[in-house]
């Protein structure tokens, strides 16, 4: 197997995770992901694919290998991967650490720990054949832009994190891995006034890569540098003035870099939602130093 291409392999899907679709590959070809896996990539640890955040890892040498078995140009499997927001995003991807603006998986063994993979039950439940997007990984990522409802990153029943990976009784991945609930049947609620300004923007800031930074266009690196600062003032400095109507977090909060983890989607939403008012405007910004007494040699503290 390890030197034979894919028999089935299913075309990726728009915006497609790589985790996803290989999941999908393994599951067309009728055999269990980690099996299926081991048995083509022979030269990889048995079962690293699974242990490692595949869409933040995923070494050359393993796109290659995809590509050769799937008859996919490389660029089309690099595409699906996290990887793909190097240079936009943040300068380097390479999830030796904690990389900001991605949600974390909390990888133990198989297991994921951390609600790192979110997803809309609504989306699962229209996909034809469902799948889980790339900007579902993404913080600021909260809520569906299509089925305003903010987006879950457990299970509902049991509470588990998603691990596509595994499966309860051979089902797909829209069920549980452990409770086998159905993720596509989970009543949410729809939000007619879930404000998705700040959500549109900065996709469009990632997609573009430059956006309007204090009235200025900028590279979306320094885009991105700047409002992950603007994060920490509002939420571990807690410099809440002038923005305190615009947000909503339970207490106590979280005091380490990687808090954004522990927030709830709704949470970081607003969280966002009061980064971009002040990020979209120099006045709302004056503004709001101005109230909190932030001193310019703190604001660019650590960027
Ligand atoms: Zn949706
Ligand atoms: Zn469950």
């Amino acid at each position: 197997m390890n030197d034979k291409e894919f028999v089935i392999h299913p075309p990726p899907q728009h915006n497609e995770l790589l985790s996803s679709w290989l999941v999908r590959v393994a599951r067309a070809n009728d055999v269990a992901t980690t099996s299926f896996t081991n048995m083509h990539f022979k030269e990889f640890q048995k079962n690293i694919l699974w242990q490692r955040d595949l869409d933040i890892w995923c070494p050359e040498s393993l796109l290659d290998k995809l590509a050769n078995k799937s008859h996919l140009p490389k660029q089309q499997i690099f595409d699906m991967t996290l990887k793909s927001y190097e240079g936009k995003l943040r300068r380097k991807i390479h999830g030796k650490n904690r990389t900001h603006f991605i949600q974390s998986l909390g990888n133990y063994a198989h297991i994921k720990r951390n609600g790192g993979l979110r997803f809309c039950p609504l989306c699962l439940a229209n996909d034809l054949i469902p799948y889980f997007r790339k900007e579902w990984r993404l913080s600021f990522y909260t809520a569906c832009l299509e089925h305003k409802c903010f987006l879950l990153n457990r299970c509902p029943n049991c509470n588990s994190p998603l691990t596509l990976s595994k499966s309860y009784q051979e089902k797909d991945f829209t069920f549980c891995y452990k409770c086998g609930m159905d993720l596509k049947k989970i009543n949410i609620i729809q939000e007619k006034d879930c404000k998705l300004e700040a959500i549109i923007v900065l996709m469009k800031v990632l997609n573009n890569g430059w956006g309007n930074k204090l009235g200025q266009t900028v590279q979306s690196i320094e885009y991105f540098d700047f409002l992950k600062q603007l994060n920490k003032m509002i939420y571990l400095w807690e410099n809440t003035e002038e923005i305190s109507e615009k947000i909503l977090f339970s207490k106590p909060l979280i005091k380490s870099a990687g808090y954004e983890d522990f927030l709830s989607s709704r949470e970081q939403h607003s969280l966002y939602l009061a980064s971009y008012h002040l990020i979209s405007s120099t006045s709302n910004f004056q503004q709001y130093i101005q109230k909190n007494k932030i001193y310019d040699c703190y604001i660019y503290k650590d960027i």
